[in-house]
């Protein structure tokens, strides 16, 4: 465990200990070959949901983990260190999970939320288009209401987990423009005219399947509406406070193991008769990237501290998921530096690291996005 950790209670610890013991036999051994194969780990994220994993910071009365975000967000990070998909599989469901759960009537919550959290279904979160993507209060997907249904129909681009899933938050629109005419449904996955497309072909995380979808008139029942009609666009954004969190804990996880990896192979490699780290050169570039991520963690788990504590966290999110995922970039790419043309070749996983660092600063609000968050807070105050 990184030095810089102080959990808040043995508990957690035990929790921590069962999650390092998951990463070290089921994920290190299996994400080479799953990325390769670029093959979606289904029965590990059930391994994980029957550990308790896929509902950690919800409410233990509907079979969540009833942890707080500070040591959900640490968990997240153990398994980023080892495979990141696994990581953003759990961060993906955790953040599906959330609109049934802080916006969901009790019946809802008592009939939706045991399956979920308790890892069995796994959760698919829809809200980007592929004609908008920041400016996601401009969606299109609309969801008429017909008797005691919603008809949808549009596309929704970039879904994680799309095909794979077990249920889709769908954000669409039920009334007019902008944000106030959105709405959430939570579709069944095995709905007719849900129809996940093609998977893209990702730079990294290939393991995790992206796709779009598209809803050709699919019939939700209208007690699926989570929430009141108009108020899609508030829960979308609450729920990426949430997740951006989630996102940043990722990446204090990748550039962690980086990190690792680099000072191990600067000990062992040898250059004009000495180890490497021994050049101030690199010793120094080792010492900034070790820096970095213990600022990013410090940040990361500030903001969740926030959280766990009822007090407003959105701006304090925003610069986490800005600063920690900057941060990852710059400190796998470093990595790659340290193993000179060896960080170039699959034989090491730092190039794996590289490639995925970089879409950390594109999902769950690109990093100008996060920047536009935190001028805004400036602007108005
Ligand atoms: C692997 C992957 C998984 C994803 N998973 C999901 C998912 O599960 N669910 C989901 O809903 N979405 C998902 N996304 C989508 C992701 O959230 C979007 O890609 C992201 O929000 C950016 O949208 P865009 O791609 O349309 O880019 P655009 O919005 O077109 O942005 C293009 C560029 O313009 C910049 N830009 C846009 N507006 C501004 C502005 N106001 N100021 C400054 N710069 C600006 C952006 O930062 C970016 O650099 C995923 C994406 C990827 C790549």
């Amino acid at each position: 465990m990184a030095v810089d950790r102080i959990l808040p209670s043995a508990e957690a610890a035990d929790l921590l200990g069962l999650v390092r013991e998951i990463a070290d036999g089921e994920l290190a051994p299996r994400v080479e070959a799953y990325e390769a194969r670029g093959e979606f780990p289904r029965e590990i994220v059930r391994t994980i949901g029957r550990a308790g994993l896929l509902g950690l910071p919800y409410d233990e009365e509907y079979g969540g983990g009833g942890q707080p975000y500070e040591v959900y967000l640490q968990v997240l990070e153990e398994l980023a260190g080892r495979w990141l998909a696994v990581a953003e599989a759990v961060s993906v469901h955790t953040l599906a999970c959330y609109p049934v759960s802080a916006y969901g009537t009790d019946s809802q919550r008592k009939r939706f939320l045991p399956d979920m959290l308790g890892g069995e279904l796994l959760g698919a979160y829809c809200l980007s288009e592929p004609a908008g993507g920041s400016d996601a209060a401009a969606l299109t997907t609309r969801a008429e209401r017909r008797g005691e249904s919603y008809v949808v129909s549009g596309t929704k681009a970039w879904i994680t987990h799309a095909g794979v899933a077990d249920f889709y938050d769908i954000f669409c629109r039920t009334g007019g423009s902008g944000p106030g005419g959105i709405s959430c449904l939570l579709a069944e996955a095995r709905t007719p005219g849900i129809n996940p497309q093609r998977r893209e072909r990702t730079m990294g995380l290939r393991s995790s399947p992206v796709a779009q979808i598209a809803f050709d008139d699919a019939e939700v029942p209208a007690d699926r509406l989570i929430g009141d009609d108009g108020v899609g666009f508030t829960i979308a954004m609450k729920a990426l406070d949430s997740g951006r969190l989630g996102i940043a804990a990722c990446a204090v996880g990748l550039a962690q193991a980086a990190l690792d990896y680099a000072v191990a192979y600067a000990r062992e490699r040898e250059q004009f008769g000495r180890p490497i780290i021994d050049f101030q050169g690199l010793a120094f570039m080792l010492a900034d990237m070790a820096t970095q991520v213990s600022a990013a963690r410090a940040l990361t788990l500030a903001a969740a501290r926030l959280r766990d504590a009822g007090r407003p966290y959105s701006l304090e999110a925003a610069k986490a998921k800005l600063f920690a995922t900057d941060m990852a970039m710059r400190v796998t790419t470093d990595a790659v530096q340290v193993l000179g043309g060896y960080g170039y070749v699959a034989d090491h996983p730092v190039e794996r690291y590289m490639r995925e660092a970089k879409v950390l600063q594109i999902v769950e609000g690109t990093n100008q996005i996060q920047r536009v968050v935190i001028s805004r807070h400036l602007t108005r105050g």
